[in-house]
Order: C-alpha cells, then structure tokens, then sequence
C-alpha cells in the first residue's frame, strides 16, 4: 500500500509518500512560504537527487497539486498514475475529546474536525485545508486523520483537569490535552523493543525537545500525563515559548504594559523561551554558541531549559511509580549531547546515570542507549517518526474499513 503523509502548516506542507509494506520513503519533500512570495516546492525522490522549484503557490490546493505533479512527473516522479496513491494520512493537531484514535475522514469527521478550530486555531484550520485540497485532487482516495492528540486521551480526569471552575471544562472542554502524541508513541515504542520487553510493564519518560516541547509519562503504553496542556503553550520552556508560569503573571504583565490579548498571546507564543531569556536566539544551536561564548543570559536561558526537564523527570517518575527508561528525541533531544547530559544531572537517586562517551558518540539515523552499564535506568535517544506512525495507522483504519464494508455486504 503506498500511502502520502501530509502535515500541514500555515505556510507550509511537508510530506512523504511511502510503500508502506516496505516501510520505504519513495518520495518526500515541503512546499513552503504558500501564499507569499518565493514560495519553493523541495521535492527528493529516493533514488534521485532533491529538485527545487519556484512559483506561485497561492494556496494549499495549489501545494498539493504542485507534489502530485511532481510525484507523476516523467523525470522525477515515483508513480505513472494518480491511482497508485492507495491513502492519504493527514496529521492533524487537535481531535478534542472526540477522537481518541485515528479516523477515515467522512462529512461527519470534518465538521467535528471544523468544531475543533476553537480549540488549536493556529493549527487546525491548515489542516483542515489540507484535507479540502485532497478531496478536490484526489477523488475516491481514502483519508485518514491521525491527531497529535490522540495519544493522550486516556489520561486520568485527575491528570487533565485544571484546579478552575469545573463548568468551564464542561462549558468549552477546558482541559489538558496534550500534543506530540504521534512521537511520543512511537519513540516510547522503540525504547521497548530496544529493551526487549513489553511495553505493557514498563515505564517510560519520553521527552520531545523541538522547537516545541513536550514530555510524556507513559505507562504500560499508556500517556497517563503530559506536560503540554490545553494550548501547547504549558510545560516545558521551548524555543519562543514560555511553558509553565504562574497565570496571574499575565494578568500584572497586561496590565502595567497595557497589552491587548493579541499581544499577550504574541508575547508567550513567539517572545518567550529560549528567545526571551537569552534576547538572542529560539535556536538551541545558537544559545548553546554564545554560551559557550560567556554569554550570561544565553546560558541561564539553557539552565532553565534543562532545569525544568528535570523537575518533569522527577514528577513524572514519582506518577510512574518507578522508571524503567528515558528517551530523548526531536531537534534537540536528537542532536545535544549537552542538553541530555544537563538534563540527567544528579539523578543519580532514579537510577540515570548517563555514559559521556556513549552520550558524545550518539548520532545518526539508529536508536543509540547512553547510559552507563550500571545505570538502573536505560537512557535512550531515539530519532522519532512521526510520519512512519501515521503511514501505519493509515493502513489500519483503511484495512479496518474495507473489513466493516465487507463484513456489511456479507450480512
Ligand atoms: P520542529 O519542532 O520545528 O520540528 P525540530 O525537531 O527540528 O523542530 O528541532 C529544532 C530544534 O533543534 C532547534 O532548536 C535547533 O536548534 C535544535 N537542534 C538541531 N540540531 C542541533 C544540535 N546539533 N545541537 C543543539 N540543538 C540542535
């Protein structure tokens, strides 16, 4: 089955097409800057080298047409015909409440897919037009949406709901939902195989460091908390975000410098983080740079990075009720032998102890292990794939559905 992966964005549609079967990436590539100028379409087919193209790319119909294109085309594509394309699995950030797992998208699916909008109006609304231009361009073609937030659905009441009104959880389902859920499943998953144990005993702390970031205590396969809340606002400080502080901040904030709701939203969103702290950079490669140069803010901003990861550690050991692995992953959790060393300083008390040499050495493609051989805990660095995770679950509801269907005609 060759299934397309589309995530996407607002100004941008990543992708991969895949032969699932094979797990093997035929094609992948992003549209990027859609609806301004210079807009770019980087396109790698997997035998060939990368194509680079420019042009108006007004929209998202257009971007998708622009990788079908491309897919089909004689010198660079990877298939003759539309209909080789057997699925297309959308990543989709917020499901709300009402998908707790991946879902074949139907007129039903995208008007709750529609209610959602209140609930990630940065996100969503993408998405959403993602699936639009797929059901222009690909007539008949199954879909199937896959959420960020899936994951974290079967979290307990007492994990998710906030210490406000309870009616405004009931009013506009305010609640913890949590993001990254595709990634912290799948990279949760690898610790397990690598360790050679059911998932169904474990306990995992797996931590997504990106430019947004998130960590997840996962329990016999099960996120039973996550740091990332109603917005992925909460949590973990990130590169222009601030994570967890104290509400009543805003409120002072707002007020003394009489900022809109707008603004304030833009101040915690983009001015915050690494960004805010350190008033040079969201990139860790960057605050890391000029922290190594002596400068003072750069490296209290990558203290309080790693500080607050290992609080979440902490915390979230003591909600596991023990520790069995800890995984890294994302831009930073992949690439920072620094950051994974800071963040497992004297947790000696959970059984973590990280190898440096191990630690230095972990690069590349491949699960590395970075704990030392008397480490109670394994310490993991696993490159994620989101994009694998959806290809799969696509397969399933689409295997899932054919099965209903014939099940139906049988009766
Ligand atoms: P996104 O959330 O946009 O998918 P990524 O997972 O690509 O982000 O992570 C981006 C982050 O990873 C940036 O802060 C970047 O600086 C960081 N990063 C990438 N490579 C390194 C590295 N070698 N050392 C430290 N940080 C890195």
């Amino acid at each position: 089955m060759k299934i397309l992966v589309l995530n996407c964005g607002s100004s941008s549609v990543k992708y991969q097409f895949m032969d699932i079967e094979k797990t093997y990436v035929l094609a992948k590539g992003m549209v990027s800057r859609i609806g301004m100028s210079g807009a770019m379409h980087a396109y790698k087919p997997h035998d060939r080298p990368e194509v680079t193209t420019t042009g108006e790319i007004l929209d998202h119909i257009m971007a998708v047409e622009h990788v079908i294109t491309m897919l089909l085309s004689p010198n660079h594509g990877v298939i003759k015909d539309k209909s080789e394309i057997d699925a297309v699995g959308h990543r989709v950030v917020h499901g709300g409440e009402a998908f707790p797992d991946s879902v074949l998208i139907d007129n039903d699916v995208m008007q709750v897919l529609r209610d959602c909008i209140e609930l990630a109006p940065l996100h969503n609304p993408h998405n959403i037009r993602g699936i639009t231009a797929c059901f222009q361009l690909l007539p008949g073609i199954p879909q199937v949406a896959v959420f960020d937030t899936a994951f974290h659905l079967k979290m307990p009441p007492y994990a998710y709901i906030y210490g406000i009104p309870y009616v405004l959880y009931k009013r506009y389902g305010i609640r913890r939902y949590g993001f990254h859920g595709t990634s912290h499943f799948y990279v949760s998953r690898r610790a397990a195989k690598m360790m050679n144990r059911p998932i169904e005993e474990l306990n995992i702390i797996t931590c997504h460091l990106g430019n947004g970031a998130s960590m997840s205590a996962v329990k016999g396969g099960i996120s039973i908390d996550t740091s990332m809340g109603f917005t992925p606002l909460e949590g973990l400080l990130m590169g222009t975000r601030s994570g967890d502080l104290d509400p009543a901040i805003i409120l002072h904030v707002m007020a003394r410098e009489e900022l809109s709701l707008n603004e304030a939203n833009t101040m915690l969103n983009k001015h915050s983080g690494l960004q805010g702290i350190s008033g040079i950079s969201g990139d860790m490669r960057d605050i890391i740079k000029e922290a190594d140069k002596g400068n003072t803010n750069s490296q209290l901003a990558l203290d309080v990075y790693c500080y607050r990861i290992r609080k979440y550690i902490g915390s979230y050991a003591a909600v596991l009720g023990g520790l069995d692995a800890l995984v890294f992953t994302a831009g930073i959790g992949e690439n920072s032998p620094l950051v994974r060393k800071k963040c497992c300083e004297n947790l000696d008390f959970l059984g973590i102890r990280v190898d440096d040499e191990k630690n230095n050495q972990a690069k590349g493609p491949q699960t590395d292990e970075i704990q030392t051989d008397d480490s109670k805990t394994k310490v993991f660095r696993v490159p994620t794939n989101e994009e694998l995770v959806i290809a799969l679950d696509t397969k399933r509801v689409v295997e899932e559905g054919m099965e209903r269907k014939k099940m139906v005609k049988g009766v």
